[in-house]
């Protein structure tokens, strides 16, 4: 079924799991995961960046797909327009058919950042549309793939942000980062942190950058209060090897089976990070 993010995260909230949200950006990657999904009997959320709207997939014509995929499927798919940062792109979002998306706007300071953020819950509960807000701003590792500054979560501001907008589920930063880490690099978590933010706002709370972060990090941000996780390069990676794989086992491989092996494969991490968060057999 085709849902918002905001029952499967306040159901995770009370039975202290995370719902994984995985980076796709086209039919192949949208399928692998909602396979991945109901392998497991997990709740699954298909995170889109504005980016890959803006410049392969636009909201018009991706959220019609993952509605129907959704609704095809015996467990709750939601879709997130994730690190949306103009208000245009995302009530566009929402009228297209995005049952939830996620406002950035930790560019701006603490006022601003509530004031956009609040403008977007106002106008997502007309379509019952879900919202997830950003406090403190998450870093980037050095590969290119992203230029934000880190900036650790304050818990007395996010719990008055998370009073003034009202949203549905808090990303908040306590030690990861976009991109993919360099080699042998395991980041260090504020668990301190995250446990003061989880106290004080109760609410779902988002750990994004999970690629990299390493097992033990995972299933201790979960027992602290985490309950959606944002995996993108680890998934990607993933399609990337099996391409090399394939390519280097008969690199005049007929592109169709090159791209169908590919969403294949690709199910395998999904299946494991479903696992690790704890969301297996937690669909309804
Ligand atoms: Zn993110």
């Amino acid at each position: 079924m085709y849902v918002s993010m905001k029952e499967m995260l306040k159901k995770a909230n009370e039975n202290n799991y995370a719902v994984m949200a995985i980076n796709c950006f086209n039919l192949e990657t949208v399928r692998a995961v909602i396979a991945a999904a109901e392998f497991e009997k997990a709740p699954i959320i298909v995170n889109i960046v504005e980016d890959h709207l803006l410049r392969h997939c636009d909201s018009g014509l991706i959220a019609p797909v993952v509605k129907m995929l959704g609704e095809r499927a015996n467990i709750e798919v939601a879709l997130n327009f994730d690190h949306g940062t103009e208000y245009g792109h995302l009530t566009e979002a929402i009228i297209n058919g995005f049952s939830s998306v996620m406002v950035d706007a930790s560019r701006y300071d603490l006022g601003g950042n509530i004031a956009l953020t609040k403008r977007v819950v106002t106008f997502a509960k007309q379509y019952n549309a879900s919202v997830e807000g950003e406090i403190g701003c998450i870093g980037a590792n050095a590969d290119g793939s992203s230029t934000q500054y880190t900036m650790y979560s304050d818990p007395k501001e996010a719990k008055i942000f998370a009073d003034e907008t009202e949203v549905d589920a808090l990303a908040i930063s306590f030690g990861s980062s976009h991109g993919n880490y360099p080699d042998g690099i395991i980041p260090k978590f504020d668990f301190q942190r995250l446990k003061a933010i989880k106290d004080l706002t109760k609410m779902p709370l988002v750990l994004h950058g999970g690629s990299g972060s390493g097992e033990e990090n995972i299933l201790k941000a979960v027992e602290f209060g985490i309950n959606k996780i944002n995996v993108g390069c680890d998934f990607l990676n993933a399609c990337t090897k099996s391409t090399k794989d394939q390519l280097k086992e008969n690199p005049d491989i007929n592109y169709f089976e090159l791209i169908h092996k590919v969403e294949e494969d690709s199910i395998e991490k999904v299946r494991y990070y479903i696992r690790l968060s704890g969301s297996k057999d937690q669909s309804i």
